[in-house]
């Protein structure tokens, strides 16, 4: 609670890359929690907590703002992503505070996308599907993340309407590790996602051999350390101002 008025959250921003022209497509907002008594708080420490508390609701309205805001600063054909938590979905106002943070800022609605984990569709119901669409009605983007980590169902594919499937990096990760079902894996949802008209990201690439893997296995874009990590928006402008 005092950390948000005390302001010690920022963001970091991690770009994400055209598989093909390896072109950066777009950056992943990510928290950041620096306490000048404990010091750098890592997020899988502290979300988990905020969602508990219920205090993810204005945290995430934070996070939302400011990542919108930021990517004001960037050329019009980078997208900005932003991560939501299931909770703040379930606030009646949640569509209202997107409205507002997208005319505060200013940025064209299709240059946003906001990423959500399978874990929404354990309490997905007819509001939450209203809201869904209610996003894309904007011209707002959505994503699955961490996709076949969780609790995936093909169901909820057929009653949602996503744009993209971010593969959860578990899968990337085991097919250096010779697994040849993560591979088949990853080739079954880039197959799906295409034949539904969703974009797929691999996310947590971290070596070249899993890159040519990825690129083999049909991914459209890439994320992970082999690229960039996160990095803070300071870096970020000069680097998308150097083209
Ligand atoms: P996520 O949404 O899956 O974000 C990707 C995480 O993978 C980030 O961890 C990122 O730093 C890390 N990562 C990126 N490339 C690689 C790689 O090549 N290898 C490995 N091992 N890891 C990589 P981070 O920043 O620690 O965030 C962890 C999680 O915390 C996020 O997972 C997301 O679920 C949550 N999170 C972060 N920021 C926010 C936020 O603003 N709101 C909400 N609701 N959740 C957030
Ligand atoms: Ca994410
Ligand atoms: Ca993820």
């Amino acid at each position: 609670r005092t950390a948000l008025e005390r302001g010690e959250f920022h963001l970091v921003y991690q770009p994400v890359i055209d598989a093909g022209s390896s072109a950066v497509k777009s950056f992943e907002a990510l928290l950041r929690w620096s306490n000048p008594e404990i010091g750098e708080v890592p997020p899988s420490k502290f979300i988990t907590i905020a969602e508990e508390t219920g205090l993810i609701v204005r945290i995430g309205e934070w996070v939302l703002r400011t990542a919108l805001e930021e990517a004001t600063h960037w050329p019009r054909d980078v997208s900005i992503a932003v991560n939501i938590s299931p909770l703040q979905l379930q606030e009646p106002s949640f569509v209202m505070k997107l409205v507002s943070a997208l005319s505060q800022s200013g940025i064209d609605a299709k240059r946003v996308e906001l990423e959500i984990t399978e874990t929404v569709f354990l309490h997905i119901n007819p509001m939450t599907q209203k809201v869904l669409r209610q996003i894309q009605g904007l011209g707002v983007r959505l994503a699955i993340d961490d996709f076949g980590a969780g609790y995936s169902s093909l169901g909820y594919l057929r009653d949602t309407n996503f744009d993209t499937i971010k593969i959860d990096r578990s899968f990337i990760q085991a097919i250096s590790s010779d697994d040849p079902e993560s591979g088949a894996i990853i080739k079954a949802v880039v197959a799906l996602a295409g034949s539904l008209g969703m974009k797929t990201v691999a996310e947590g690439v971290e070596t070249e051999e899993q890159l040519e893997m990825v690129r083999a296995l049909g991914c459209d874009r890439i994320q992970g350390y082999f690229f960039s990590d996160p990095l803070p928006g300071a870096k970020v402008r000069p680097l998308l101002a150097r083209g």
